[in-house]
């Protein structure tokens, strides 16, 4: 399915802003806030206004998954990737994928002792990245 049809399926008008907006998304390798999205947009000419609405209804839409890396502005990811989580290098900001879970146990015990359905998780770890690390 293409961006286009995309946003079509959840019931969004593809107009072609949306569709690049949606597009950067798909395309970045780590979650974007609206802030870096607006930067990637410079040229294209997208007013922030229509960046924020954009981001808001693909959110509202479950396009795109709020993800909070404590840097004051969340960030944004494309829903429907298979489950993974981030770590953060708390020097240069670096974000990388983690396709390890380690809190399938918790889930479980939860359910079983505090009666939770339907429990999910997100999990961030922060530390300091290989590439600085090597610069000290
Ligand atoms: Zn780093
Ligand atoms: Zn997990």
């Amino acid at each position: 399915m293409d961006n286009a049809t995309q946003l079509q399926t959840s019931g969004i008008e593809p107009t072609d802003k949306r569709v690049t907006i949606f597009s950067h998304f798909v395309d970045s390798p780590t979650p974007l806030s609206a802030t870096q999205l607006i930067k990637l947009m410079k040229d294209k000419r997208v007013h922030r206004s229509t960046v924020f609405r954009a981001v808001k209804l693909f959110e509202e839409k479950q396009l795109i998954k709020r993800i909070d890396f404590a840097e004051g502005e969340s960030r944004f990811e494309i829903a429907n990737l298979p489950h993974h989580h981030h770590a953060v290098c708390r020097t240069c900001g670096g974000i990388e994928l983690i396709d390890d879970c380690i809190t399938d146990r918790i889930q479980k015990n939860i359910k079983k002792r505090l009666g939770f359905s339907t429990v999910d998780h997100s999990l961030t770890l922060f530390g300091v990245c290989k590439k600085c690390k090597d610069l000290v």
